[in-house]
């Protein structure tokens, strides 16, 4: 049984950034779809001529690639011990298919990052600078938004209801963010 732990929350919140620390922290794969989608872009797989315009306009990928993606992941040996999950899922039905995997793959523990908007679209304008990502453009990050509130908030209720949630306050020093999440993994 490996555990999952997904970080949870609007773009820019800083999931990535966590994911990456706890990860080697507490040796736990770290799994970015978003990562995995750009790898798929640059390398120009079929998966990655689907992705591109999608990913450059904000929207998001067809649930059934990401979650053959995602479950294709979870079999390389690196998830034994467990994973945390930066991106996915962002759907109810990406949601879903995860609670078909619950014997091998449950979801121990859910953190939801919580920034107020100002704030992200500081970061993300500022790492459009820094990095070049394509989809960091004032035009991008606002259908992000939307898409965010419409299709992945909900699964803030979704898990709720399983009592599985942390609220985070991503706001502040990373070290202070990471401190507490870290003290859920003790
Ligand atoms: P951010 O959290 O800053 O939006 P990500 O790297 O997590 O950045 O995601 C970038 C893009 O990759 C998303 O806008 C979307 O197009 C695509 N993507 C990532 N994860 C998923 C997913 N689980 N389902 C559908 N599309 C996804």
């Amino acid at each position: 049984m490996s555990e999952l732990n997904i970080f949870l929350g609007p773009p820019g919140a800083g999931k990535g950034t966590q994911a990456l620390k706890i990860a080697s922290e507490f040796d736990l794969a770290h799994i970015s779809t978003g990562d995995m989608l750009r790898e798929h872009v640059s390398s120009a797989t079929e998966l990655g001529k689907i992705a591109k315009s999608l990913l450059d306009e904000g929207n998001l990928v067809p649930d059934e690639l990401v979650i053959e993606m995602l479950l294709e992941r979870l079999n390389n040996e690196d998830c034994k011990n467990g994973a945390i999950l930066d991106g996915f899922p962002r759907t109810l039905p990406q949601a879903k298919s995860l609670e078909s995997l619950d014997k091998e793959f449950p979801v121990a523990k859910v953190f939801v990052f919580e920034v107020n908007e100002d704030e992200l679209i500081k970061r993300i304008l500022l790492r459009g600078e820094m990095t070049g990502r394509s989809d960091d453009t004032e035009d991008s990050i606002k259908v992000r938004f939307e898409v965010y509130k419409k299709d992945t908030q909900p699964l803030v209720d979704f898990y709720n209801e399983k009592n599985l949630v942390n609220v985070i306050d991503a706001v502040g020093e990373v070290e202070d963010i990471y401190n507490s999440i870290s003290r859920h993994f003790k």
